[in-house]
């Protein structure tokens, strides 16, 4: 059976103590709350994670990830964090190849493979964004768009990194603009991803691969989502600012 994972990405929001008074009603509410085998997992900006890892701890059903890491593992790169950093302050996943990345700080396929690497060779476990923009949607390329996100920035992998990698698909125009995708169209194109990991790993791979769909995703829509077979859990990110919204779509897993 597949882990099923509901992630927040707190993206540029909450300064320190209202990410730990967040994150501390979170894991209570988790502790008390669920019931099933879902896994929250909470990516806060860098300066959180060594205090949220702290906090979590004696508490499983929680993690901890960041929502960027550089692509080298250490040098002359000021102002950058890199994977072993991450690790070494005890966080378990990353965020790589988020619209927001891709698009304001020109995150290319081939940059993300390296970031992927980097990430997999320091013990982080990637949580690979991929979707395709409006345009791309009306212009009915998002099948190929997502295909190539994934050969460029993902099928380098051998079987076993690949095993470690979360895939999280976000169409762009679901992202923050309280437009989500239909639990169909979701899950027509999850069903495609889990398809095109089976030609490049085989069946079993692919059944084992988690595939989160992200998009305005909230305590309403997310039962209809979750439902759909091919859909493991969310990326949610204004909705995991609210500690109330975010349980409750973890909740769906119950
Ligand atoms: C995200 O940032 O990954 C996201 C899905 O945001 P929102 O839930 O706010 O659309």
């Amino acid at each position: 059976m597949r882990k099923k994972i509901v992630a927040g990405n707190w993206k540029m929001n909450l300064d320190y103590n209202e990410g730990l008074a967040l994150f501390s009603e979170i894991s209570n509410m988790v502790k008390d709350e669920l019931t099933g085998k879902q896994q929250a997992v909470i990516c806060s900006p860098f300066i959180h994670l060594h205090a949220l890892v702290q906090l979590g701890k004696g508490n499983d059903r929680i993690s901890v990830g960041a929502q960027n890491a550089h692509q080298m593992e250490a040098g002359a790169y000021t102002g950058e964090v890199s994977a072993k950093m991450i690790k070494s302050v005890g966080a378990e996943y990353v965020i790589l190849g988020h619209s927001e990345r891709r698009q304001y700080f020109g995150e290319s396929n081939e940059l993300l493979a390296k970031k992927t690497d980097t990430a997999l060779a320091n013990g982080l476990k990637p949580i690979f964004c991929i979707g395709e923009t409006l345009e791309e949607r009306n212009s009915e390329v998002h099948f190929n768009v997502v295909k190539d996100q994934l050969a460029d920035g993902l099928f380098h992998l051998d079987e076993e990194q690949f095993a470690k990698i979360v895939i999280a698909y976000e169409p762009v125009w679901a992202i923050g603009t309280g437009l989500t995708a239909t639990s169909d169209q979701a899950q027509e194109i999850h069903a495609f991803i889990r398809k095109e990991i089976a030609a490049r790993y085989g069946e079993e791979v692919a059944e084992d691969t988690t595939i989160l769909y992200g998009g305005s995703c909230n305590a309403k829509n997310a039962p209809d989502l979750f439902a759909k077979t091919d859909i493991d859990g969310g990326l949610i990110g204004g909705a995991s600012l609210k500690s109330r919204d975010f349980v409750d779509i973890l909740k769906v897993f119950n």
